[in-house]
């Protein structure tokens, strides 16, 4: 069975096709600059990269010639990453009339990403008629939460009316890091208690007890929760009327200078944490500052979901950042061998997949995230349940 992956976002399309015998990939590209005065299409296969550099005026253009490049490929069925599924999509679907409207409906409350993923939908059914489409959330996994967690202690009428409520995002990468854990421990899926810390651009924690979540750090939109790139994470609530009230910022203003002038870039000017680890080895102050914050924020929530869970198997790193830097690791964890938590430098200074001492009552693991698989994994799933 092949399953192609699709993630649209406003200005690229990114793809994978599986083969799902042995869940390799076949190929694999992206298109990006849609929109812009010269795209590019970059597609790879049987180890060889193929570039195209065009005008793609809207998503359809760069659709139709990915679809050049996938025809004949003998696809059974495709899988879409849609980032908000609100209440009504707990699960991974088929996507038909009603699953479309349902996606239109969450446009409030991810104005940015859910339009360009049903643009994305709406394309490929058109370009792949006669095969199933299924469509899964970011937002689905969280959906386990009890009311307790997702509740924000605003008037509950607003949490009736507008649907005002923590949803929590990059659950298909906790999802996958849950199974890849599981699977690694020796455990059950269904018995395992973990904290996933994924950190990338964006970043999120989630407390997992029993196979499923039961807290995590991203709200109603992903700006909530962890210091990220650029996004701010958690603040004081007043800030956004203070810059209105007092600096007299337009509402938009404000919400852009949360979303991509703050975070690391808010306070040492970049947001690539590569460069900024770089940047502090050199004695760069701000730098240093970004990082002192950043992994502290990781540190509380760390604490704040051990005491929610009580008993955790293991505390597990992904994406780019948690994969790659031994350093913001390290400094995420320091401290907390009082509770049982320690770190074996040489085993984390090599990103090995267990990075916890012999004597670590928790074990702590690098596992890198694989969101394509995981929903091309679903969507092989929802097939099989259809018979
Ligand atoms: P996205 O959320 O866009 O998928 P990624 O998961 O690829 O992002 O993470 C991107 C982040 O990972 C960037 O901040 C990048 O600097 C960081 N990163 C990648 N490799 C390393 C590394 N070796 N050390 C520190 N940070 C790294």
């Amino acid at each position: 069975m092949r399953i192609l992956v699709i993630n649209t976002g406003s200005s690229s399309i990114k793809y994978q096709l599986f083969e799902m015998k042995d869940e390799s990939v076949i190929s694999s590209g992206i298109a990006e600059k849609i929109g812009e005065e010269i795209g590019i299409l970059r597609h790879r296969e049987d180890g060889k990269e193929e570039i195209r550099k065009e005008r793609f005026p809207d998503h359809r253009s760069a659709f139709i010639l990915i679809e050049e490049y996938l025809r004949r490929k003998d696809i059974s069925a495709v899988g879409h990453r849609v980032v908000h599924g609100g209440e009504r999509l707990k699960k991974s679907v088929i996507i038909d009339e009603e699953v479309i409207k349902a996606i239109k409906e969450n446009i409030p409350l991810a104005p940015i990403h859910n339009p360009s993923n049903l643009e994305g939908i709406i394309i490929s059914k058109e370009l792949f008629p006669d095969i199933p489409h299924v469509a899964v959330f970011d937002t689905a996994f969280h959906q386990t939460m009890p009311d307790e967690a997702f509740l924000y202690s605003i008037p509950y009428r607003l949490y009736e009316r507008y649907r005002i409520r923590r949803y929590g995002f990059h659950g298909t990468s906790h999802a996958y890091i849950l199974e890849a854990s599981a699977s690694y421990l020796g455990i059950p899926k269904e018995k395992a208690n973990l904290i996933t810390i994924h950190l990338g651009n964006g970043a999120s924690i989630t407390a997992i007890k029993n196979g499923k979540s039961i807290d995590t750090s991203m709200g109603m939109t992903p700006l909530e929760g962890l210091m990220m790139g650029t996004r701010s994470g958690d603040i004081d609530p007043a800030i956004p009327f203070f810059l209105m009230d007092h600096v007299g910022l337009r509402p938009e203003e404000v919400y852009r200078i949360l979303n991509s002038e703050s975070g690391l870039r808010g306070i040492c000017g970049r947001n690539d944490m590569r460069e900024i680890i770089e940047l502090r080895e050199k004695g760069d102050r701000m730098a240093d500052l970004a990082i002192r914050m950043y992994t502290r924020r990781v540190k509380k929530y760390i604490g704040a979901y051990m005491a929610i869970l009580g008993k955790i198997d293991a505390i597990v790193f992904t994406a780019g950042i948690g994969e790659n830097s031994p350093y913001i690791r390290r400094k995420c964890l320091e401290g907390l061998d009082i509770f049982g938590i320690r770190i074996d430098k040489e085993k984390n200074r090599r990103n090995e997949k267990e990075i916890s001492s012999e004597d670590s009552s928790i074990k702590i693991l690098v596992i890198p995230t694989n969101e394509e698989l995981r929903i091309a994994r679903e969507t092989k799933k929802i097939l099989e349940e259809m018979g």
